[in-house]
């Protein structure tokens, strides 16, 4: 991933999708022949979630190979570490290193829902062991992703929440020191926080130069959007709830609508604000595809990657009519 950054033109941008594996087969092929369609857009990179504790570690590894092989997409495969035996992790990045993933998210996780068990039981307590690990066992192998959250990681009860960027930057240094490559964040609606965050992260020399990619989801549903930012513990600027009046929030078609206007806006303004420190944008699709294709096509940043896109696919189609 980080090479195909460093060879993208100076003020070229560049999006990322992210996948979770459907629990049905049916639901994997419809994601298959939507993921045909999305790759069309020409995304520099997808990457595929992982379930907490490897609850989904054998359909993660089939989408992400399938992704990788099938489909020929630059694929990063998510990998947790807390509550995962280190045999999971082992078996997850020798199928991934035979399949030809050269990309691994390397994150902590959180405990399986119905779990009991608490954080930091197994060989790993935080994400930079398992990047620690990751490089030890794999070398120079992989090209590692971390996670990054602008508004402040949420971990605890609900109650003792802390959130604060500041708080987790000790160890976000540690991640990128123990030899991750790039950071993708938490998603966010507050562009002003995103901002905020990628100066605090530039200030510390080791992460001067890292890639950070904002991740931003679609919004496709004035409920999914609201329980979205909950979990996330994303904030939403009133300005933008304003922008979903109470009479349109159970109109889905309305709400995706706007929601389009809405991550435009966001997305243009992350470019004008960070001086092409910032190339690209992930989304997380939650395996939907029109907001995408609409958000994409409508940012005048991101228009010229498609524009790019359907350029090499007629060079494609004329040259193979030679
Ligand atoms: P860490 O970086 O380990 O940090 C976790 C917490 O511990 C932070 O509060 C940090 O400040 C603190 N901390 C770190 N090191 C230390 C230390 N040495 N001493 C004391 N405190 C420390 N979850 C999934 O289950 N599957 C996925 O596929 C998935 N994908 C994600 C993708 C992205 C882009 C993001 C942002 C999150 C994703 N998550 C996923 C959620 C993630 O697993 C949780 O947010 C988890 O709670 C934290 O993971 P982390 O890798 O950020 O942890």
């Amino acid at each position: 991933i980080t090479d195909k950054i460093a060879s993208l033109e100076k003020d070229e941008p560049f999006f990322s999708l992210e996948f979770f594996p459907p629990k049905t087969d049916s639901g994997m092929r419809n994601l298959y022949a939507r993921l045909g369609r999305m790759s069309l857009l020409g995304p520099l990179f997808v990457t595929v979630t992982w379930g907490a504790g490897g609850t989904t570690s054998e359909k993660t590894t089939d989408l992400a190979v399938t992704c990788q092989q099938d489909l020929g997409l630059t694929t990063c495969m998510h990998l947790t570490c807390t509550n995962t035996p280190k045999s999971v992790i082992d078996e997850a990045l020798a199928k991934a290193k035979n399949c030809g993933i050269k990309n691994i998210l390397a994150l902590r996780g959180d405990p399986a829902r119905d779990s009991s068990v608490s954080h930091g039981i197994g060989e790993f307590e935080y994400a930079a062991d398992l990047v620690r690990y990751i490089r030890e066992e794999h070398g120079d192998y992989f090209c590692i992703g971390v996670a990054g959250y602008p508004e402040g990681h949420a971990d605890g009860s609900f109650e003792e929440l802390q959130q604060d960027p500041k708080k987790d930057l000790p160890y976000l240094v540690e991640k990128i020191s123990a030899g991750a490559d790039f950071i993708i964040t938490q998603l966010f609606f507050d562009v002003e926080k995103f901002v905020q965050y990628e100066k605090m992260i530039r200030s510390q020399p080791e992460l001067e130069k890292i890639t950070i990619i904002p991740g931003l989801l679609p919004i496709n549903g004035y409920n999914i959007f609201q329980r979205a930012s909950k979990l996330s513990h994303a904030s939403i600027p009133k300005k933008m709830l304003d922008e979903f009046p109470v009479e349109i929030q159970n109109d889905d078609d309305t709400v995706k609508e706007i929601g389009v206007d809405v991550l435009v806006k966001i997305i243009d303004e992350i470019y004008e604000k960070t001086d092409s420190r910032v190339k690209g944008i992930h989304f997380y699709t939650l395996n939907l595809e029109k907001s995408i294709a609409h958000i994409v096509n409508k940012s005048k940043y991101l228009a010229k990657v498609v524009a790019k896109k359907e350029l090499e696919l007629e060079d494609d189609t004329s040259s193979s009519d030679d």
